[in-house]
């Protein structure tokens, strides 16, 4: 392994652990983190055709129930029993280590040029498989174009899909916390995304200062600003949200949230994890992204950190933290 990214999820499995009894791998009373990573192959298998050594490779997390018809096409994210493993989060070893082993069919195969940033590629993802449900949402109109989409939040997620959305020529609004002067909004706006603070919006009424848009990707996780992106929507919009709040505490919703879902045709939906195609298309588009906004992709991963000295430090979010990623060799 040459490097892996920290992110929410790392803190969540420290706190909480995840998935009760079967958080921990078979005969393991410990869990090594760590799963969005970037390797180099060293060896290969006698029937591995489409890898070679010095291959530089990112391994996808999410490993199949071996039950479902979803999984039994490699669509373990669609999984329907939810007994699924992921990789240095439930169930199985992740890639906080100097060597792992896996199948040739859950690695994908990265241009050289990533090897800095190729930790980011398990971020993007995860939009790249919300922008693949909207396009299904959208597949029904009569116009399916896309003009004019919102991004909340500034996490690594939210500002990956700010530059999927660009590389798209979207015109692309960010609605976040960070003051403007920050260096996610400034990220933001060299994509020439238009960044607004979320202290400008009446979130009662996010239209009257953002007018309405075609889709919202909702990155911030936050339920109240999951439910009030409702009323972000234009005709025939979609919601998609990409972080789920696990807290049971009510959270209130207009009724004319729910009137403007049948007036408008809204769809609201979420999305979790990838499949093959989505982890294809964001190395792909990371490429594509570094061209296109030079140093934009580089400078999201703010805080590095040597696996020797390892610690709470890299678990630990600091103010003007994008990504942080731990360095396990070059
Ligand atoms: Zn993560
Ligand atoms: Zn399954």
């Amino acid at each position: 392994m040459l490097r892996v990214g920290v992110c929410g999820t790392d803190r969540e499995v420290v706190l909480h652990g995840l998935g009760g009894p079967r958080g921990l791998p078979e005969g393991s009373d410990y869990l090594v983190m760590g799963h969005e990573a970037v390797g180099r192959v060293v060896e290969i298998g006698s029937d591995v055709t489409d890898l070679e050594p010095g291959d530089l490779v990112v391994p996808t997390v999410r490993r199949g129930c071996g039950e479902c018809v979803a999984c039994a096409v490699g669509q373990a994210d669609l999984c329907y029993t939810g007994r699924i493993k992921e990789r240095g989060i439930v169930g199985l070893h992740g890639f906080l280590s100097e060597r792992v082993v896996d199948s040739a069919e859950h690695l994908v195969k990265v241009p050289r040029e990533l090897q800095a940033v190729a930790p980011l590629v398990e971020s993007l993802t995860t939009p790249e498989k919300a922008m693949r449900r909207i396009t299904n949402a959208r597949a029904h109109l009569p116009d399916p174009a896309v003009r004019r989409a919102l991004v909340t939040g500034t996490g690594p997620i939210a500002l990956l899909a700010v530059l999927m959305l660009r590389l798209k020529d979207l015109e692309t609004v960010v609605l976040a916390r960070q003051p403007a002067d920050s260096v996610q909004a400034q990220l933001a706006r060299q994509t020439e995304a238009t960044y607004t603070e979320l202290a400008d919006v009446d979130l009662n009424q996010p239209q009257a200062k953002l007018g309405g848009f075609d889709i919202v990707i909702e990155a911030t996780g936050a339920a109240e600003m999951s439910v009030a992106m409702i009323a972000a929507l234009g005709q025939n919009g979609v919601l998609d949200l990409v972080g789920g709040p696990s807290d049971r505490r009510p959270v209130p919703i207009q009724a004319s949230s729910l009137g403007a879902m049948v007036g408008r045709n809204l769809t609201v939906q979420g999305s979790v994890n990838a499949n093959p195609d989505d982890w294809r298309r964001a190395v792909a588009d990371l490429v594509q992204m570094r061209t296109r906004f030079p140093g934009v992709v580089d400078a999201l991963i703010t805080h590095r950190f040597d696996i020797s000295s390892f610690d709470d430090r890299a678990l630990t979010r600091v103010p003007g933290q994008i990504k942080a990623v731990v360095d396990i060799s070059e």
